[in-house]
């Protein structure tokens, strides 16, 4: 079965594999999203040819409509027009590879929409998980995990459904500061956090991984999409990349995903699942990997990890409220307004807010602000 994609996020990291995937087997686009980047948007409108494209951006709608003027592509724009374009009629799937909590509306959007989603921004799932896995549920709509570790198990977990898991061993490369101390963290530069040494991803999740923040979300994001509770769990550095994610089920048995640590593997399974293609990376060569390591996270120095934990265990708003905070503090660590260690330091300050029980999309935004707010007066910045 051949989808036909809506893509968010297209000119990013995760956006460019896609369409690289897409390009490979010339599977059909309809519609493109992206939050500024106007010149490459053009040439993947012009390359894919969809009916809608999406700039979120307000002030750079307009020359965008000019760019395209002579390809009869619609061009939308906002939040409204991101809305639009994940549940656009004509695409059957959304591969959502938007960055942040944004991604949170549209997602709900799609689902509405009945489209099946492959989901990379792990941030919907963070933040709205509640939300997004009940509205998945009621309207009968596929949630494909796109971020490695969560294809991995996905991949793990195929034919297993009616056996029972003991736990998720999900891999972490540990980032670039594995083994440092928090004095040796100090003055760790934004420069520094950047350089990830097995992956190539957009700032944001490359900060993620450095703080092991990334960890923690993608703990949570096994939660919402597996369904198991968050002691089911465990984090295990393995510095290689190779191993994607373990399963162990009743028996002890493990199941493991292997594979070159390229995105466009997760990325293509999520849209021929459940069939499989020859994909556009290189092929894993175990004689040159040699060894793979394992060693426990070191949660008292990554604190994120720790906060992400904790927050998934006290459940409701605590999660999005960490998540606002994180996104907040990477963009001022990335302006280069707070050290690398603040991060951590403020993101566990979440858990001492206090927050409403309900969760509805109206209580995860305002959350979201409150967030924000307390960042800059904790940061005082
Ligand atoms: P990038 O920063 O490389 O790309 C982000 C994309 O989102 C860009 O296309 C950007 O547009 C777009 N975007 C940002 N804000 C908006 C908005 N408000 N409206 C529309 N588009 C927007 O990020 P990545 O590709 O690395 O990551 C994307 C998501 O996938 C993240 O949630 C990340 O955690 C997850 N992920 C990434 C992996 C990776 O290997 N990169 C691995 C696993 C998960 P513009 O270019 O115009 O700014
Ligand atoms: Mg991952």
């Amino acid at each position: 079965m051949q989808h036909h994609i809506s893509l968010l996020g297209s000119t990013g990291s995760i956006g460019r594999q896609t369409l690289e995937v897409c390009r490979a087997h010339g599977y059909p686009v309809e519609g493109l999203a992206a939050y500024s980047n106007e010149a490459l948007l053009e040439m993947q409108a012009r390359e894919f040819r969809p009916r809608q494209v999406c700039i979120y951006r307000e002030d750079l709608w307009q020359s965008l409509k000019i760019r395209l003027a002579d390809t009869g592509i619609r061009v939308v724009c906002g939040m409204e027009g991101l809305c639009e374009t994940a549940a656009l009629s004509g695409a059957d799937l959304l591969v959502n590879a938007v960055v942040g909590m944004v991604g949170l509306q549209p997602t709900l959007a799609a689902i509405a929409a009945g489209k099946d989603i492959a989901l990379a921004n792990k941030e919907t799932l963070v933040t709205g998980g509640a939300l997004v896995m009940r509205a998945a549920r009621e309207q009968g709509v596929r949630i494909l995990p796109v971020d490695s570790e969560h294809s991995a198990i996905f991949q793990c977990l195929q034919g297993y459904s009616g056996c029972r898991l003991n736990k998720i061993l999900l891999t972490a490369s540990g980032g670039p500061f594995f083994g440092k101390t928090r004095a040796e963290l100090q003055h760790v530069t934004a420069e520094q956090a950047l350089k990830h040494p097995n992956w190539k991803m957009g700032a944001k999740i490359t900060v993620d991984s450095a703080t092991l923040m990334n960890k923690g979300f993608e703990c949570i994001e096994a939660v919402w999409l597996f369904g198991c509770a968050p002691e089911q769990v465990e984090v295990v550095v393995h510095r290689e990349s190779i191993i994607h994610s373990m399963v162990e089920f009743a028996d002890y048995a493990v199941l493991a995903q292997m594979g070159v640590p390229d995105m466009k593997i997760p990325i293509q399974y999520a849209l021929t699942y459940p069939e499989r293609q020859p994909c556009p990376t290189g092929r894993l060569d175990l004689f040159s990997v040699g060894t793979l390591t394992f060693a426990r996270p070191d949660t008292e120095t990554f604190l994120c990890l720790k906060t992400a934990l904790r927050a998934i265990q006290m459940g409701g708003l605590y999660p999005t409220l960490v998540n606002g905070a994180n996104e907040e503090l990477v963009a001022l660590f990335l302006q280069g307004k707070i050290s690398f260690l603040q991060i951590g330091d403020t993101v566990a300050r979440m858990l001492e807010l206090p927050v409403p029980e309900e969760l509805t999309l109206e209580t995860i935004l305002a959350a979201e602000r409150q967030a924000r707010e307390a960042v800059h007066t904790i940061c005082g910045v």
